[in-house]
């Protein structure tokens, strides 16, 4: 009905008579107002797919502990999970549970954060990198004596990602592993000797070195000459090519010697070439820095992780 009007208005309007024109001006009103309401719309449902995308998983694995007279029907109930999935998650054939059983379920996340600045900040339940503590896993290797291993769990599952790319690249027989360095302590601030590691958000890593390659966890002063381009622009790009991916700080004759060689890698890819110099210095991303100390390892900082608000890039 309300088309047929506005129809009518607009034939009206063809007779050029003044009543048409206002009918007209007031259909348009009426038909503006309705485009702007649902652009609103759509904006605030993007608005709102946005958030909801950003919004970490609501549910993680957790454990419960079985006490003594606890039934599995109760537990259950408790836990907020079907009696089913309780059993199934735990290999269970019946509704008997013996005493002290760490039962696996999915329960509400405790969820990780962020605060305040690489450089002055905290980190609130952060998670190791080592949760087993064998200072090993998939691509990367951490020396033994260091501690300071807490992370956000982006951060963690970042360092994950590019370790496995890597050990995918170059099998065990070919490359030693990464060498994962400082992160932050279990509960952030400050970490001496480093300015920053205070958030969660920052990762140390060893260069990778040509000949004797460390397979302890140990970094080694590296020069242009003692790196292994190849390799390090393998795991450099992994984190470039993650947009969270804020800073990777190494000493200026690494960078440079780094940039020509993405320049000679890429000679024939014209485009290829164009998007990696531009993470260098004076191109348009910048992520690569270059400074005085980064001599022994790379310092890769991830941006703020979604949704924790008190966190500041
Ligand atoms: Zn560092």
């Amino acid at each position: 009905m309300w088309k047929g009007r506005l129809k009518q208005d607009c034939i009206d309007a063809s007779g050029g008579s003044v009543l048409g024109a206002l009918r007209v001006s007031r259909a348009r009103g009426i038909l503006m107002a309705g485009v702007v309401m649902a652009l609103t719309l759509t904006m605030s449902l993007h608005v709102d797919a946005r958030a909801r995308k950003s919004k970490r998983p609501r549910f993680c694995p957790r454990r419960y502990k079985v006490v003594s007279g606890d039934r599995l029907k109760d537990i259950a109930r408790e836990l907020n999970v079907k009696l089913e999935d309780l059993k199934k998650w735990n290999g269970l054939k019946s509704n008997r549970v013996p005493r002290n059983k760490r039962l696996r379920y999915r329960g509400p996340c405790v969820q990780s954060e962020s605060i305040g600045k690489a450089s002055h900040g905290r980190l609130k339940n952060g998670v190791s990198i080592d949760p087993d503590g064998d200072n090993k896993g998939n691509g990367w290797v951490i020396a033994a004596r260091r501690t300071a291993l807490w992370a956000t769990p982006e951060t963690k599952k970042y360092v994950y990602k590019c370790a496995a790319k890597y050990r995918a690249y170059f099998p065990k027989r070919k490359a030693a592993p990464i060498a994962i360095g400082d992160l932050s302590r279990r509960h952030g601030g400050r970490f001496p000797p480093h300015l920053s590691h205070q958030s969660g958000r920052d990762v140390d890593i060893g260069f990778i070195n040509k000949k004797r390659p460390s397979k302890t966890g140990r970094f080694r002063r590296t020069t242009p000459r003692t790196l292994d381009h190849y390799k390090q622009w393998v795991l450099t790009k992994c984190f470039l090519d993650n947009p969270q991916t804020q800073y990777i700080f190494m000493e200026h004759s690494l960078v440079r010697s780094l940039k020509r060689y993405v320049k000679s890698l890429y000679r024939k890819r014209r485009p290829k070439m164009r998007k990696y110099l531009s993470y260098f210095p004076g191109g348009s991303k910048h992520v690569i820095r270059g400074d005085k100390e980064h001599r022994s390892h790379m310092h890769v900082r991830f941006k703020c992780p979604k949704g924790d608000r008190k966190c500041v890039n």
